[in-house]
């Protein structure tokens, strides 16, 4: 299967199964809101984490994924269409300007 322009790290199994398409890692620092209970109250804390945004394609998928990753929030990793990535970022767009009026 021939490597789309933006696949960086192909990594593939012997039996060719699990075969994909990954770009480079867009490292995003970010500060997120944590619970945090440290008697009867939980309080909220501002924390430093990194989200990892990748393009991953499967050899068997017709269009590639956009996966966003967490580094200390558990392994948690949301993977979506380039359509649901496109909106996401533009209610990113519009939240920050309501929010900034
Ligand atoms: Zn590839």
């Amino acid at each position: 299967m021939k490597c789309p322009p933006w696949c960086l790290t192909h990594r593939e199994t012997a039996t060719r199964d699990e075969e994909w398409h990954v770009s480079r890692s867009w490292e995003v620092p970010v500060v997120v809101s944590r619970p945090f209970v440290p008697e009867e109250h939980i309080v909220r804390l501002a924390r430093g984490d990194q989200l990892d945004v990748v393009i991953a394609q499967h050899r068997s998928d017709q269009e590639p994924w956009i996966a966003i990753a967490a580094e200390e929030a558990g392994g948690g990793e949301l993977v979506m269409s380039l359509e649901s990535a496109d909106r996401l970022a533009r209610t990113i767009l519009e939240t920050l300007v309501s929010v900034r009026k």
